[in-house]
């Protein structure tokens, strides 16, 4: 009997990234914050109803800094896009968005000069949950969208510095971009 045999069945050989991954994965933290009424849904998802934290082991959080998700629900007004890039770049990396609701998406029916038409104009954004108001539902699928890209995420921050990652992220932003259609 080799030594092969001998741990076949209590050995389990794995990557470092892929365990960070699945860790990742599944304890998403997002930041608590909402922009207008597709936060309404944001909260509906997260009552006992949906119960979209415990089943993904998801919480919210209050600090940025505690976050790694950041999910833009509502309305992203010009006067407040500073602050959602200020939270933004105070959460650690990795992180991701998601753009919840075509108000978040595109400008909704908001074309006006005082409503960013898109908040992927101001942050690199990972999944869009299209909708108006998008129900619960919708963001649990937008949610599994983004752990399938979580489990897939290369620590590249970590192998080739920060400028590396943050265009990692604006390549994969292109890619949401062109999911998403032409823009108006
Ligand atoms: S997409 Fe609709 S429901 Fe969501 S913030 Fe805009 S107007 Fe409100």
């Amino acid at each position: 009997m080799g030594i092969e045999d001998r741990f076949e069945k209590s050995i389990l050989t794995t990557s470092v990234d892929s365990v960070f991954n699945w860790a990742r994965r599944s304890s998403l933290w997002w930041l608590q914050f909402g922009l207008a009424c597709c936060a309404i849904e944001m909260i509906s998802a997260a009552m006992p109803r949906y119960d979209i934290a415990e089943r993904f082991g998801m919480l919210y959080r209050a600090s940025p800094r505690q976050a790694d998700l950041m999910i833009v629900s509502g309305t992203v007004t010009k006067k407040m896009a500073p602050v959602v890039r200020q939270l933004y770049d105070q959460m650690s990396e990795p992180k991701w968005v998601i753009s919840m609701g075509s108000c978040a998406n595109i400008g909704g029916p908001f074309d006006t000069y005082a409503v960013v038409q898109g908040v992927d104009q101001v942050i690199p954004v990972d999944v869009y949950v299209p909708g108006c108001p998008p129900l619960p539902e919708a963001l649990y699928h937008g949610v599994l969208e983004l752990q399938n890209k979580v489990i897939r995420y290369d620590t590249i921050a970590k192998k080739e510095g920060s400028d590396q990652a943050e265009a990692f992220r604006e390549e994969s932003r292109a890619e949401a971009q062109a999911a998403l259609g032409p823009r108006r």
